[in-house]
């Protein structure tokens, strides 16, 4: 009888991580299994082309304070118009790339990570370009063919980068892929030609965005871009912008979190239909509708961004005009779209009930467990589960944000980690706790529920204030990761606490047998 009762706490424990686990894989899975429902299909008019050609030329992972030192993206700013944008959340390459040629963030682009996603099912510059007769051309990633195939004329896909990392050689790909992308940008009368230089990118994840690596890779990235103004900059204008930023955090980069260094990109421009201007802050999502009023397209249906007029010499009789024409666009998106606000309180709302039951008992179980036990023991054991916690973030070089991962190949390993340093700091409070209460093979199980709980209470917070699931609307990135992360720390200190329960329950075995 007391034996099946204390296989309660473990049962009960073993329950609670295969709950989080399932809970933390499916809210995930509401992000990469996520698809648009916001299409809108209407042909808006467009006015007069301020521009005979445009090449947007995206600098992958370029940093706003290194770009202010490089000479080429200098050169185009004080040419033209530059300033900072504000990039997708989360702030990864697909979900950017997806917003810069249609105006539309992630929620209604669908391009909501790298990997899972459908081509978007909105219009975006190069099918309102075909539609009009007007030629694209793209030479980038696979990113392009698999999201926008259908619609671009030419796509060139740059040579495989490098298995090495070294400077010399993301540097040597770079001058490779800019060999090529003149090649074929430099061959093509295409009106709307699109073009990524990657190796800034790589360097950052590899080296940090305050690195030696990432400066000598972003300078190579920049000459790039030097030799595309050259080349194509007397017919055709050139719009300049980075993806995103990068961190710099125990010698790597990453990005995808809301770091500013990360959550903030420069963008450049200049030629026919830009005016000089001093910098000024836009987001992502305006690089669409103003290239579409610099080709004379019609502004993308699902666009939310808002034209830079700052950036673009408006003729004489034309402005009032094209500014209806964004005005109608506008109008006809936000009478299309669901009220997100409405909606974000009536999910909240729902949450409710679900929220109060599951703080309710886990509060029950922290007041009432912590009784059965000396609470200045239990008080020290968590002491030292957090600080032990603590320490294996700081050895394993884990954070509570997506650019932490520093590469998407790295996120299983940076996940077992937390889970392994759950295990671990729950094993020193363990030892911790036998030390200071006399031994009692119950303490580790009792310790395990008032932790698990602490962490369950954590989720329950975010799950109530936010959501889990990705339901219409993109989910909060910052506190969606944290939750996560705690839902495996409830794994791992499930399998700390009942690994050191077997291991016990072993070892009390043999002492009787012997
Ligand atoms: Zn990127």
């Amino acid at each position: 009888m007391a034996r099946a009762r204390a296989l309660v706490p473990a049962l009960y424990l073993s329950c609670l991580a295969a709950f989080s686990a399932w809970v933390a894989a499916s809210s995930w899975g509401t992000v990469t299994g996520y698809r648009s429902g916001y299409a809108l299909d209407r042909q808006f008019e467009a006015g007069p082309a301020l521009a005979n050609r445009v090449v947007l030329v995206v600098l992958d992972g370029l940093r706003t304070d290194r770009a202010v030192e490089l000479p080429a993206m200098r050169s185009l700013a004080g040419r033209g118009a530059s300033g900072t944008v504000r990039v997708a959340l989360p702030s990864l390459s697909n979900p950017a790339r997806a917003a810069l040629v249609s105006g539309a963030w992630p929620a209604v682009s669908g391009v909501t990570n790298n990997s899972a996603f459908d081509p978007p099912p909105i219009q975006s510059l190069f099918s309102l370009a075909r539609r009009r007769g007007i030629e694209s051309a793209v030479i980038g990633t696979g990113f392009w063919r698999r999201a926008f195939g259908e619609q671009i004329d030419v796509i060139h896909a740059f040579t495989r980068p490098p298995d090495s990392m070294e400077v010399e050689a993301l540097t040597a790909w770079q001058t490779q892929a800019c060999d090529e992308a003149l090649e074929h940008l430099g061959a093509s009368s295409a009106a709307l030609r699109v073009v990524g230089l990657l190796a800034g990118d790589d360097a950052g994840h590899e080296y940090g965005g305050e690195s030696e690596g990432y400066r000598a890779v972003t300078a190579v990235v920049d000459r790039c871009l030097g030799r595309l103004v050259d080349r194509l900059g007397h017919d055709a204008t050139i719009v300049a912008v980075s993806d995103h930023g990068h961190v710099d955090r125990w010698g790597h980069g990453g990005h995808g979190g809301e770091e500013p260094e990360v959550l903030h990109a420069p963008f450049a421009m200049a030629g026919q239909g830009v005016r000089r201007a001093d910098p000024f802050d836009a987001e992502l999502v305006d690089i669409a509708p103003t290239v579409s009023v610099l080709l004379g397209l019609p502004i993308p249906a699902n666009n939310q961004g808002r034209v830079l007029w700052d950036a673009l010499e408006e003729r004489a009789g034309t402005a009032a005009r094209l500014r209806d024409l964004e005005g109608a666009q506008r109008e006809a998106l936000a009478a299309h779209m669901p009220d997100r606000a409405a909606a974000l309180a009536a999910l909240k709302a729902g949450r409710l009930p679900v929220s109060v039951v599951a703080a309710g008992w886990f509060l029950a179980l922290i007041i009432g467990i912590s009784r059965t036990g000396r609470l200045g023991a239990d008080l020290i054991a968590m002491a030292v589960f957090a600080a032990v916690y603590g320490l294996c973030f700081y050895v394993f070089q884990l954070g509570y944000s997506i650019s932490s991962v520093v590469r998407q190949e790295f996120l299983y390993s940076f996940f077992g980690r937390n889970v392994l340093a759950a295990a671990l700091a729950t094993g020193a409070a363990s030892y911790c706790l036998q030390r200071l209460a006399p031994p009692d093979r119950a303490s580790v199980a009792r310790l395990a529920v008032i932790l698990t709980s602490v962490f369950a209470l954590m989720v329950t917070y975010t799950y109530y204030r936010h959501g889990l699931r990705m339901e219409g609307w993109m989910i909060e990135i910052g506190p969606g990761f944290k939750a996560y992360m705690d839902m495996l720390a409830i794994c791992g200190i499930v399998t700390g606490a009942l690994l050191i329960l077997g291991f016990r329950t072993l070892g009390s075995r043999k002492g009787i047998d012997a």
